[in-house]
């Protein structure tokens, strides 16, 4: 279980993170999510030790970090940092080695792992020889070589097609399933709904929004609704009561609402009109609710 306890950094006099507190448990995927420059990279060089805190307390499994603790922590970064001289064999071992582990074992790991993503052919190659996609695989070997009881992932897909975000996709929900904790970065929302169970915000190193994604959701009172519909008058639609505002799609029409409550005056004009084959409420998704929180957009 990673534990972090008002935790404080500033770089000189400028403040980066700001008295944040969060817990990751055990088979626990967690999301910390921010703008450019809201203080994730910082955060997860404080979890590694690589960098230290101004104040406050961070421990793995109630030991605060140390060698000890940090061979037992993987780290994907955000700027890629792969020894691009070295072959793919070379490299793994060097990082296995430095968390502590015998070579042997280290190339049964990642005969394992070059199979699991096909890429066994590259074994022997060089690193710069590798495609984007492919050093991406390797350097999340690399992470997980040690087989972590942390996982930090910073923005892990970006870069990736969509078959190889759902390989690691596979192999991050295995990972948690075999009780590691992960705490990943993303700037795609779509990933982060799909996966993180808890999840923190951070605008300027503090946090806006913090917990449970389901709660989050269902404590946030706007919802859309999705309507599939022959003949409507959208301007009619949107007077009713409640409506923020009416998105026409190709095939649906997306009704935002202020809050559950005016579900009932929308279905009550939908009733009259014609070819209705759709009326779903949804929660708003979770861009929606950063825009809200963090004033501006997530997506690139
Ligand atoms: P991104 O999404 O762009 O990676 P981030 O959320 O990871 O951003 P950080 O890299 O943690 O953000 O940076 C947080 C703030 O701290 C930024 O304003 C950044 O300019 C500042 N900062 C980061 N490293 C240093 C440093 N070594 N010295 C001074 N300021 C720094």
């Amino acid at each position: 279980m990673l534990k972090i306890e008002n935790v404080t950094k500033y770089y000189g006099d400028f403040l980066a993170v700001d008295d944040l507190s969060f817990t990751v448990n055990n088979g626990e995927i967690f999301g910390l999510l921010g703008v450019n420059g809201a203080g994730k990279t910082t955060t997860f060089r404080m979890i590694n030790g690589l960098l230290d805190k101004t104040k406050g307390t961070i421990t793995l499994d109630g030991k605060p970090i140390d060698y000890s603790v940090t061979d037992k922590i993987g780290f994907l970064t955000e700027e890629r940092s792969l020894l691009t001289k070295l072959t793919v064999k070379e490299q793994v071992i060097f990082y296995g080695v430095l968390k502590g582990m015998k070579e042997d074992l280290i190339l049964e790991r990642l005969d394992y792992w070059l199979e699991r993503f096909h890429i066994t052919e590259y074994k022997e190659r060089k690193i710069k020889e590798l495609s984007k996609g492919n050093q991406q695989k390797i350097q999340f070997i690399t992470a997980i070589i040690n087989e972590p009881t942390l996982l930090i992932l910073d923005e892990p897909f970006s870069g990736l097609d969509p078959i190889n975000v759902q390989m690691f996709m596979d192999v991050i929900k295995e990972l948690k399933k075999k009780g590691t904790s992960i705490i990943f970065s993303s700037h795609r929302m779509e990933h982060v709904e799909m996966f993180c169970e808890k999840l923190v915000v951070l605008v300027k190193g503090k946090s806006v929004l913090s917990g449970e994604l389901k709660q989050i959701k269902k404590e946030y009172r706007k919802k859309n609704i999705h309507i599939v519909c022959d003949e409507i008058d959208i301007e009619k639609l949107k007077k009713v009561k409640g409506v923020i505002d009416v998105i026409e799609n190709e095939t649906d029409i997306i009704v935002k609402i202020a809050s559950n409550d005016n579900v009932s005056e929308v279905f009550d004009y939908i009733k009259t009109c014609k070819g209705v084959t759709k009326f779903d409420v949804e929660d708003a998704t979770l861009n929606e609710i950063f825009l809200e929180k963090v004033g501006v957009t997530y997506e690139n």
